[in-house]
Order: C-alpha cells, then sequence, then structure tokens
C-alpha cells in the first residue's frame, strides 16, 4: 500500500503550466520547517472542457519535481472518478478520488440494513468518543436511518476501490461524498467509516460535506463557531473509527473546495496541531486565475486578452454559470460591464480579481465569474499558453505567492 503523507495540497493545473511554480510554495514551506506535499488533480469533468489527457498531469508534475529537485512525496489524483470514469486514469494517478455522492440515499435490497445494525450493536446507546464532551446518544432508529441513506454510497465505494486494486499495485484512496446538498453530522460520519470498513475499503482520506457554503474561489460562508465543532468533532470521530474499525493509521479529513476558505483556515490549523491529525485540503481552480492576474499585469497582449476573456464571460454569463450554480454566489448587478473594464490598468484588474479581500477594488463576482471562465481561456488554445510562457515570471510570482502566502502561511504555520 501507498501511504499517504500527513499534510497535502491538493493543486489543480488546468493548463499544465503552473506545477513548478506550485511546487515552489512547498518548497518554500518545507525551507520552514513544515512539509505539505502536492497532490496534483484535474477531474474528469474539466479534462473534457479543457481536452486535456490524465497523463499529461502527470507529465507537468514530473517535469517540475525534477526541475526543483523535490525529493519529498507527490502525487496525482484522479479526481472525482467513478466505476465509468477511472479506467482512464489507472496509467497515471495514484490517487483516487472515489465520488460517491450520487448513491447517497439509494435504496439498498434485501435485509444489508438490518445485518449492519445487528453486527454494530456498539454504534447504539451512548457512545463516547475520547475528544468529543458530550457522548453521542443513537438509537437503533438512527443506525438504521443512517445506514439506509450510506450503505448503498459504502457499497459503490467498494465496488470502484477493489477494480482499482484489481489492476494497481499501490494506490491511495479518498472517498468523497461532499458533492451533495445536505452536510454529514459526526455521527452519520461514524456510521459511514464503520461501513466503509465492513466493506473493506482502506480509504486515507474522506471528504465529508462540512456545514456551510464551500463557493468557488472566494471565502468559506457559514457559522465558524459550528463549523469548529464539527470539524474537531470529525477529527475525533476519524480517530475513534481508526482504533474501534482498524482503518488506515494515517486516515485524515479531505477538504474540498477548499481554497480561499481563509476564515476557516486558522480553525482548521488549530485543530491539526492540536491533535496531530493531518489534513489533505483540496484546492483546484485557483492557479488559473493567478495566471490571468499575472497576465494582466504583464500588460501589453496579456492584458488585451484578459479584458477579452471577461468580456466573452459576461456575455455568456448564464451558460457558464449553469453548472456551477449550487457553488457560486454572483450578483450580476455588481459585476462591471465590459466597457469599464476595458478602462482598467492592468494593476486595476490584478486588484479587482486577486483574493484580498480588504482591498478596495477586490470584487468577488468579478472574480466567481472569471473563476469559471477557463473554457474560455482553453479556446484561445495556443494564443493564451503562449501568452502564459513569455510572461512566465510575473504569473509564476503569483501562483506561488497565493498559495504560499494566503493558503500555507494560515494554514500550516502557527500564527
Ligand atoms: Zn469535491
Amino acid at each position: 500500500m501507498l501511504t499517504l503523507e500527513k499534510y497535502t495540497i491538493g493543486v489543480g493545473d488546468r493548463f499544465a503550466h503552473q506545477a513548478k511554480a506550485q511546487l515552489q510554495a512547498c518548497v518554500k514551506l518545507a525551507e520552514e520547517g513544515v512539509d505539505v506535499v502536492p497532490v496534483w488533480n484535474k477531474s474528469n469533468r474539466e479534462h473534457s472542457f479543457i481536452g486535456s489527457e490524465p497523463q499529461s498531469v502527470y507529465d507537468a508534475a514530473k517535469l517540475a519535481v525534477d526541475a526543483l529537485a523535490w525529493g519529498k512525496g507527490w502525487h496525482v489524483d484522479a479526481d472525482h472518478i467513478n466505476l465509468d470514469t477511472v479506467d482512464k486514469y489507472l496509467g497515471s494517478s495514484d490517487f483516487f478520488t472515489i465520488d460517491v455522492a450520487d448513491y447517497i440515499g439509494q435504496s439498498v435490497e434485501g435485509d444489508v440494513v438490518a445485518a449492519f445494525v445487528g453486527k454494530h450493536p456498539e454504534l447504539v446507546g451512548t457512545v463516547a468518543i475520547e475528544g468529543i464532551d458530550e457522548p453521542f446518544e443513537i438509537t437503533a432508529e438512527y443506525v438504521e436511518e443512517v445506514a439506509g441513506k450510506y450503505l448503498g454510497a459504502s457499497a459503490e465505494a467498494a465496488r470502484i476501490y477493489r477494480h482499482i486494486e484489481s489492476k494497481k499495485d499501490g494506490f491511495i484512496a479518498e472517498v468523497s461524498m461532499d458533492e451533495t446538498d445536505a452536510p454529514q453530522t459526526p455521527p452519520e460520519l461514524l456510521i459511514i467509516l464503520a461501513a466503509l470498513a465492513d466493506e473493506g475499503v482502506r480509504l486515507q482520506t474522506i471528504a465529508p460535506k462540512f456545514t456551510g457554503r464551500f463557493n468557488k474561489g472566494v471565502d468559506y460562508v457559514g457559522d465558524l463557531a459550528q463549523f469548529e465543532k464539527e470539524f474537531n468533532d470529525d477529527l475525533a470521530v476519524i480517530a475513534h473509527a481508526i482504533a474501534k474499525y482498524g482503518l488506515p493509521e494515517n486516515l485524515k479529513l479531505s477538504v474540498h473546495s477548499g481554497s480561499d476558505k481563509f476564515s476557516i483556515y486558522p480553525i482548521i490549523g488549530t485543530a491539526i496541531r492540536r491533535s496531530g491529525a493531518g489534513v489533505h485540503v483540496k484546492t483546484a481552480g485557483t492557479t488559473w486565475l493567478e495566471e490571468l492576474i499575472g497576465l494582466a499585469e504583464a500588460g501589453g497582449d496579456g492584458l488585451v486578452l484578459s479584458k477579452e476573456i471577461y468580456a466573452k464571460a459576461l456575455d455568456n454569463v448564464d451558460a457558464l454559470c449553469a453548472p456551477y450554480a449550487s457553488v457560486i454566489d454572483i450578483d450580476a448587478d455588481k459585476l462591471p460591464n465590459a466597457q469599464e473594464v476595458d478602462g482598467w490598468s492592468g494593476e486595476q484588474y490584478a486588484n479587482a480579481l486577486r483574493h484580498v479581500q480588504e482591498h478596495p477594488e477586490f470584487n468577488m463576482h468579478f472574480r466567481q465569474l472569471l473563476h469559471i471562465s477557463f473554457k474560455l481561456a482553453a479556446k484561445e488554445g495556443a494564443r493564451y499558453t503562449e501568452l502564459l510562457k513569455a510572461n512566465e515570471e510575473v504569473v509564476a510570482k503569483n501562483v506561488t505567492e497565493n498559495i504560499y502566502d494566503r493558503h500555507f502561511k494560515r494554514l500550516f504555520v502557527e500564527s
């Protein structure tokens, strides 16, 4: 079995030009004594939007690892795969995000639920968990209800896990249930982990849906105190499940849509340092925004293209937003019009887009719209990627700074 390191960061690189700049942030943090291992991820949906192949993610990552002589771990994540899509990732990925959210709530056959409840008397009654003040009071009916909701998803996770296992010697499995409507509570997580252990799924990370909104590319929206309690309770539940059900010792939480969630980073950071737990924070789409910022700052043709992409995004705002409706909050009235943006300097464009919330020119609506507009850059093909190459230095500076200053420092460096 391949073992996932304690602290890992999911990095997305849609156009496969920034792996070195991303890795540079890990190098800087390692110099401060904190090891964070990069996991390059790109979902099937992104590959199809951009027209890229899974192998390209591995190739770009490998070049960066060699160029910077990175001697620590690194991985390539087949992000949000299912049984239909997993095969083309088997050659180039060693990390598999097994997405079973669609199977939550699917009915299971026969007496599977009753058998699960019968097998797990320890889940019923007063369940004391180290690190949680109030023991869970769980009834048999509740276990039945939660099992009924999640056993189908656990069985599907097991099917996909065994499929990968039959084709690969060593790999890391994550089970994700985040792309659904209702968050999973800590008692639900405990029951889900018991079910996955029963199925023999050796998962090393689990991505539940947390309370609150994890919109793309902007800060967390929700009750911070409630998130803190839930996150800490989840950590305690995981430690309990490892001991009780023999799950992998390094099993940890994975926070999806984790980029830019600045208000919860200190909570996560404090919790992992206090408990000694690891964490995987999956960030994906914001590296492409740093490319746009860099091109705007570069001026000339780079700024022209940045403005064109925004104008086209405005023209197609409804079509672009449709697939992301549940993970963006764009107020159309707060979007500057194309003419106004056309008059901006590169600095103004960068200020509106860069995620510095306290900057007077920052505009979260502008940012969210551009976040989901990477397809428009993909359509430009070589015009876009040639500009990335021509302006590599300013783009890379923004990519590294974003990950290191705004993400790593808040998550992994004690303030
Ligand atoms: Zn996800």
